[in-house]
């Protein structure tokens, strides 16, 4: 088997930063679920989490810049830090789109009452996990009890004003598979799910996003209880695509971790692998344009260019 650096000149495709439009900023690992899938191995237990400072030195760089355009807030369960509310208002000054990416459950929360409401207002778009549209396989991987939440926080994301084609108030959901499969064709998934949750709940969303399960952490522990991790990763390698790993994520984004660490994307976060800067934090730069335009790819790469290709924002064709 080759190595991605090595399929990727074979291929004569280089992948490097050309601009910075998003900002992918993980703020903290704590969360109200625990699935099996999880790339954070995010948790009720987990304690780390972003504080004030980080939260004010990322807004300080982002007032000095002027291409970056969307700001995606991640987790963990994002709403679940005490600044998250302020973070988002900040950023909201600053006229910058904003997503976060909720997982409906959190909506439930003791505290969280008035978190949907605070999320429309502000024009806050929702990134929602939904891997299926059945109950069954829903909490097979996310746990039980998620379903009906999940159900629940939808419909009141309706009543809101969500997912019914108006631009600001953007709900899409995010599938991913079950086990070790590479996700289906998005567009008529999509239809699928569509047709479902119309007719079943009276739900509605705009898009649907199909991502594939990246081969680390938890769901590379599940992987490898089963016995399926390799059959896996040849999978993500036989399945590898070229006009996929020309559209790749990180060319554009830069990733910021809950204690201001910087990364070429999610995952590369989660597996420790900084950008190649001498310079690995937001404290020690005064431009995101200052970080280098290399980006580390390695093994799990092969998750992002399997198939229709993978990204934070679905499919990549
Ligand atoms: S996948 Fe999302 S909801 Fe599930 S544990 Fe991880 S961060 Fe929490
Ligand atoms: S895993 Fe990260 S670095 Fe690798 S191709 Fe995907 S987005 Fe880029």
């Amino acid at each position: 088997m080759k190595s991605f650096s090595e399929i990727l000149n074979k291929n004569n495709i280089e992948i490097y930063r050309e601009t910075i439009d998003t900002l992918q900023i993980n703020m903290g690992k704590l969360c109200n679920q625990a699935c099996v899938h999880c790339h954070v191995e995010a948790g009720p237990k987990r304690t780390e989490i972003m504080d004030i400072t980080v939260v004010k030195q990322i807004l300080k760089l982002l007032r000095k810049q002027n291409g970056i355009k969307v700001i995606d807030i991640t987790g963990g369960a994002p709403e679940l830090n005490r600044n998250f509310k302020y973070f988002v208002k900040e950023l909201r000054s600053l006229n910058l789109s904003v997503i976060d990416r909720c997982n409906l459950t959190v909506l439930h929360e003791k505290g969280q009452e008035k978190t949907a409401l605070f999320l429309a207002k502000n024009k806050v778009a929702i990134t929602a996990s939904l891997p299926c549209y059945t109950e069954q396989n829903v909490e097979k991987q996310r746990g039980r009890g998620v379903f009906v939440k999940s159900i629940d926080s939808l419909k009141e994301l309706n009543k809101l004003g969500y997912g019914k084609g108006d631009k600001s108030l953007q709900l899409n959901l995010v599938y991913n598979p079950l086990g070790a499969f590479l996700p289906p064709e998005q567009g008529n998934l999509e239809k699928e799910y569509k047709k479902f949750l119309k007719e079943k709940f009276q739900i509605y969303f705009d898009n649907l996003l199909t991502i594939t399960n990246m081969p680390i952490k938890r769901f590379k522990h599940t992987l490898k209880r089963k016995g399926e991790l390799q059959s896996y990763k040849d999978l993500l390698y036989s399945n590898f695509n070229p006009k996929a790993a020309k559209n790749v994520m990180c060319k554009n984004l830069l990733s910021i971790s809950w204690d201001g660490k910087l990364y070429d994307c999610d995952f590369n976060q989660m597996l420790e692998i900084p950008v190649s800067n001498i310079h690995k934090s937001i404290f020690d730069i005064n431009s995101y344009d200052e970080v280098a335009r290399e980006i580390i790819t390695k093994e799990h790469c092969f998750g992002c260019t399997a198939g229709t290709g993978s990204s934070c924002g679905g499919s990549l064709l």
